[in-house]
């Protein structure tokens, strides 16, 4: 989950589809499956790429609730991406505390390491947040460059066996 133009959609499809999509449209909300082996662990993840903000709150909250693993991405070019993930991440705990009273995987992502000249986010920033939310794995990706990609999957995939 994140902002619009973020890069959820081109990290998705990096991931499950090993290639980089320039133009994804960015009302497309769609789910993937792909399965992996973690730690000699087989498992089948469902992505949801979500899409849109406000008039899909009500769909997200729904996503938030079966959800058992959330990436939260924003991106490193834009400051305003990153206070975005505020509100997305105490919908999360409402929703999920509420459910039960453990931790939930979660894994945050600085996407677009790749235009360094455009960067706008320090890493600094980005592991304060991340220190914030009880240490919450932070990873530095680039969908275009396949940065990380792989990486971040694996933790949130990691932390849903353990949970
Ligand atoms: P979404 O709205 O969060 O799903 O964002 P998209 O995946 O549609 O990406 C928005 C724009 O950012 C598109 O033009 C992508 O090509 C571009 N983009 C996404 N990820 C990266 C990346 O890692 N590096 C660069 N340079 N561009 C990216
Ligand atoms: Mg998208």
């Amino acid at each position: 989950m994140g902002g619009g133009g973020v890069g959820k959609s081109a990290i998705t499809v990096r991931w499950v589809h090993q290639l980089f999509v320039e133009k994804y449209d960015p009302t497309i909300e769609d789910s993937y499956r792909k399965t992996v082996t973690v730690d000699s662990v087989t498992c089948t993840l469902e992505v949801m790429d979500t899409a849109g903000t406000e008039q899909f709150m009500a769909l997200h909250s729904m996503y938030m609730k079966s959800g058992d693993g959330f990436i939260l991405v924003f991106s490193l070019c834009s400051m305003e991406s990153v206070s975005e993930l505020q509100n997305i991440r105490e919908q999360i705990n409402r929703v999920k505390e509420t459910q039960a009273g453990r931790r939930v995987p979660l894994v945050l992502v600085g996407n677009k390491c790749d235009l360094v000249s455009e960067r706008q986010v320090p890493r600094e920033v980005a592991v304060g947040l991340s220190r914030a939310w009880g240490g919450v794995p932070y990873y530095e990706t680039s969908a275009r460059k396949e940065i990380n990609i792989h990486e971040c999957f694996e933790d949130i995939c990691r932390q849903m066996i353990k949970a």
